[in-house]
């Protein structure tokens, strides 16, 4: 049975709806490529570039991004890190101790601190045996006040994919928006949800440049939804959130498309290697499937392995506390000659 889908208004916060944007000196004027004298910002006249404020629309860097996600410049949102993005969301749509949000543990830590800095309850259904989101129990949880369900896909820390389907009928029944988070899509065989836009309005699919464009210092995320939801979000966004040198950064990056492509073959084709060599290691009990950039496994003694490979210089990162992830470790995939030290060191163990 499909449900009755709210309309977007229906989900934003009566207060945001109603508030009135900041508007800058760079949203007033907005032709700043142009040759003018600009006395409105109350910026130092002294300086390269770096005394201007930065373009509050990040415009030429959404106009690669969206050929490159193919999708439309509106249907773009840019934050720092998708921290940010995520945080925009919250506040967007999540009246604080009134609303409630849906996520799926064991996954991304940052969906709980979220919903408790934001004073959001939240509703956690944990992945079912096949580390799949439980519908039934998911749509059984949810109430009117119910507005965000977060899937992480790769999800952090497991490594697997959201079922297709799954995700459709979730997409179809959950009455509030779906945020799907593909920080390891560049790694995966399986296509971007950002490509279904126009079939789900409820749809709001999360990037980032941290992972396989290789550039997480400089926190550029991503959000990607239809034009209303971005919309919204634009409104209540600190209007320079993203900095002229991350924009400019972003730009080079995602231009050295050769380079991002290699460095993506290079890391799945270590990880095979990796499989190989970890299902060869006598104290490796499972090697979970992996969408990913890394492998979690689950180990006879997950503190012992961890303070062993640490203390041979190997830092992975134990997740033995989150559901259904006892006694595991989960290890990034690193470069050729990082791989083979800890290959070199797990069969030494
Ligand atoms: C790493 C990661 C991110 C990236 O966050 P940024 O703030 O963009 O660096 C987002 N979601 C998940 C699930 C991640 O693992």
């Amino acid at each position: 049975m499909k449900a009755i889908q709210k309309n977007i208004d229906q989900l934003i916060r009566e207060n945001v709806k109603k508030l009135k944007p900041y508007s800058s000196a760079r949203d007033e004027f907005k032709d700043f490529d142009k040759d003018m004298v600009f006395l409105d910002a109350n910026e130092s006249p002294y300086g390269d570039k770096l005394n201007r404020y930065p373009d509050p629309l990040q415009r030429r860097l959404k106009e690669r991004l969206a050929m490159i996600k193919g999708v439309q410049e509106k249907q773009l949102l840019l934050g720092n890190g998708s921290d940010e993005v995520l945080d925009l969301i919250f506040r967007a749509f999540c009246e604080p101790g009134v609303d409630n949000v849906i996520t799926l543990p064991p996954t991304y830590g940052m969906y709980s601190v979220l919903a408790a800095t934001n004073n959001i309850e939240n509703r956690e259904v944990l992945l079912n045996d096949a580390l799949q989101p439980d519908t039934a129990a998911i749509l059984q949880i949810s109430d009117d006040h119910s507005k965000l369900l977060f899937i992480c896909s790769p999800n952090n820390p497991t490594g697997n994919s959201a079922k297709k389907e799954v995700v459709e009928n979730l997409l179809h029944n959950f009455e509030g928006i779906v945020v799907i988070d593909e920080a390891y899509i560049d790694f995966s065989p399986e296509e971007s949800w950002a490509s279904r836009l126009d079939e789900f309005p409820n749809l709001i699919v999360i990037q980032t440049l941290s992972k396989a464009y290789g550039l997480a210092a400089i926190r550029l995320g991503i959000g990607i939804a239809s034009e209303e939801i971005i919309r919204v979000l634009n409104k209540i966004k600190p209007p320079y959130n993203v900095n002229l040198l991350t924009q400019e950064m972003a730009l080079k990056g995602i231009s050295e498309t050769t380079t991002v492509k290699n460095h993506i073959s290079q890391i799945l084709s270590e990880k095979e290697t990796l499989i190989k060599v970890l299902l060869k290691v006598k104290f490796v009990e499972r090697i979970f499937p992996s969408d990913a950039n890394f492998l979690l496994i689950k180990v006879d003694a997950a503190d012992k392995r961890y303070e062993e490979l640490l203390s041979s210089g190997i830092v992975v990162r134990n997740r033995s506390r989150q559901p259904l992830c006892e006694e595991t470790l989960r290890i990034t995939i690193g470069t050729p000659e990082e791989n083979q030290k800890l290959i070199n060191i797990l069969n030494a163990l």
